[in-house]
Order: structure tokens, then C-alpha cells, then sequence
């Protein structure tokens, strides 16, 4: 990790609370109620060939995550936008990340704090994209969580909330420790959920499974694979998937906006081999994020 700029220490602008600023002064104060209270909001996107891929829903799914922590966005969804657009040129990136963020400010240090300020910033930075196909169809190897995905009456499960990721940066962690590259989690009833940043797809008899996003984030782009399995005529089945049926699949991925398509090798003692489906489904992706504007235009209308 020594080649990693830190991120406090990067150059350029990003905007903060309705203005480009230089980079190094984005700062906040210590006595933070999103640091201390996890009264946090965030977006992951990205940003190919100078176009925010499905921007209209990150930025709706970050009002309705404000939303459901109770925090009123002083922005609305239009200008947002057009923040993100901001942001990413202010850096000259045409291909990226795109991370807008959301929280309440200094103004009173307690568990209640109707009274404090929304803040928002957006910041955009380089993301290397994967170039070798043959070396992503290996797969990555998932460890098995012993965290939980908590109950939607345990926790705001829908809102893509900063400390609902308490578990995923400790369960991979403790992956990484056992050297896989991320990890599984069961949800609170013992079905299967999601890996810590992405969402998981399995094939069994040509067709493809996923568990019911009730208590995790129901990702865009498991919404935009299983629109691209449906125009394969690949069959989608959405069911509650128990441990004890992990062996029998035959292919396995997770996808997200940072993972896109990424074919899985082994979760825990299961074995997959990265085959027909997820190399259609990795490429369909690919193709999918970069089609230009005038094509999705026409996809949209057709
Ligand atoms: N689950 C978790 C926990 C995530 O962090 C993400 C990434 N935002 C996803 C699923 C996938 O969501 P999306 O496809 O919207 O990026």
C-alpha cells in the first residue's frame, strides 16, 4: 500500500457544500456528529468515458438514504448531479469514481441532533479498470463472515449508510487476514447475503440465483444484471439461499459499481468455475457502462 497517496493529500478540487474547493482544505471538524454517530450517508459511482453510469439512481438512492436517516439534503437531485459532473471535471477525469457524501455537522455533540447541518461533498478520483479478462475469469476466493447482515428492524438495511459497513470492514479484514480477497455474509436468519461491498449471483442448471435483497442494499448493478440476464433470456431466480445449498451451484460473482462483474472461485470450502454465464454477463457489463448516450437514449425510448 506504500505507492497509495493518501487521500488527504491529493491535489485538486472537490466540491463541499455547494463549491468547488482545493482538495487539502475539504476538512471537517473533529467534533463531527457523522464521526462520532455514524449520522452518514455515502454514493459509490463511476464514471466511464466522462459519463456517471446510472447516475439518476445513485443520486436518488442518496436522497432516499438521507431520507431514511432523517437528514434533509440542502441540494436537490438536480443540482447534485450536475455536482458530480462538477467534480469530475474539475480533476479532468473522464474514468473514475465518483464519491458524494452526506452528514450531520458540529453544531450539537449528542445522540439527538435535529438541529445540526447537512452537509454534502463530492469527490471524484482515479480507479483502474481491468484489463485482462483471462486473468479475471480465475475468480477471487471468498472467505466465509462470521458477521451477520442485520435485521431491517435492527438496522436501516436500504440506505446505503456508513455504519452499516462497521462489519464489512472488519469481515474483510479478517478475509484479507486469511489471505482471500473479500467474504461472505449470512443475514441474520443464516441465509446467504452479499460480499462487503457487492452483491452475489450464482448459476445452478443454466440459471441464475440471487438472494432476495430484504435486509442488504438491492445494488444498481444487480438490478442492471438481471436486466442484462433477462435480454439473454438467461432465467433470474430471486430466493432465500441457505448454506447447505452453496455446493450444489456451478458458477458464482459478486457485482457492485467498484466490483462490476467479478467471477468467484471459491467461497469457503465451495468450489466454482468461473464458466459461460458470468463471462457473458462480465462482458455484457463492460459493454453496458460504455455504450454511448445516444444508445442508451434509444434503449431507454425502445
Ligand atoms: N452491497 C454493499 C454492501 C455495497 O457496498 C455495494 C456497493 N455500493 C453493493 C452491495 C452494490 O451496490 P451497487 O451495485 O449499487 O454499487
Amino acid at each position: 500500500m506504500a505507492d497509495v497517496i493518501p487521500f488527504d493529500q491529493r491535489d485538486g478540487a472537490l466540491w463541499f457544500d455547494g463549491k468547488l474547493v482545493p482538495w487539502r482544505e475539504a476538512k471537517v471538524h473533529v467534533l463531527t456528529h457523522g464521526l462520532h454517530y455514524g449520522s452518514c450517508v455515502f454514493e459509490g459511482e463511476r464514471l466511464y468515458n466522462g459519463r456517471i453510469y446510472k447516475l439518476a439512481e445513485h443520486t436518488a438512492r442518496l436522497f432516499e438514504s438521507a431520507r431514511i436517516l432523517g437528514m434533509t439534503i440542502p441540494f436537490s437531485e438536480a443540482e447534485i448531479d450536475k455536482a458530480c459532473y462538477a467534480a469530475a471535471e474539475s480533476q479532468g477525469i473522464v474514468d473514475g469514481y465518483v464519491r458524494p457524501v452526506v452528514w450531520r455537522g458540529s453544531e450539537q455533540m449528542a445522540v439527538a441532533a435535529p438541529d445540526s447541518k447537512i452537509h454534502v461533498a463530492i469527490a471524484v478520483w482515479q480507479w483502474p479498470t481491468y484489463f485482462d479478462p483471462a486473468e479475471k475469469l480465475k475468480g477471487i476466493r471468498l472467505d466465509i463472515s462470521s458477521w451477520k447482515r442485520p435485521a431491517p428492524d435492527t438496522a436501516p438495511t436500504q440506505a446505503k449508510a456508513a455504519g452499516l459497513y462497521m462489519i464489512c470492514t472488519m469481515s474483510k479484514h479478517a478475509a484479507e487476514a486469511r489471505g482471500y480477497a473479500d467474504a461472505l455474509m449470512y443475514d441474520y436468519r443464516g441465509y446467504v447475503a452479499e460480499a462487503t461491498g457487492a452483491n452475489i449471483f450464482f448459476v445452478k442448471d443454466e440459471k441464475l440465483v440471487t438472494p432476495i435483497a430484504d435486509c442488504f442494499l438491492n445494488g444498481i448493478t444487480r438490478k442492471s444484471v438481471i436486466e442484462l440476464a433477462k435480454a439473454r433470456q438467461i432465467p433470474v431466480m430471486e430466493k432465500h439461499i441457505e448454506a447447505k445449498e452453496l455446493p450444489g451451484f456451478s458458477e458464482c460473482f459478486i457485482v457492485g459499481t467498484a466490483a462490476e462483474v467479478t467471477p468467484v472461485s471459491e467461497v469457503g470450502p465451495n468450489r466454482y468455475k468461473p464458466g459461460k454465464i458470468t463471462e457473458t454477463l462480465m462482458n455484457d457489463y463492460a459493454e453496458d457502462v460504455r455504450r454511448p448516450v445516444s444508445q442508451v437514449k434509444l434503449a431507454k425510448a425502445g
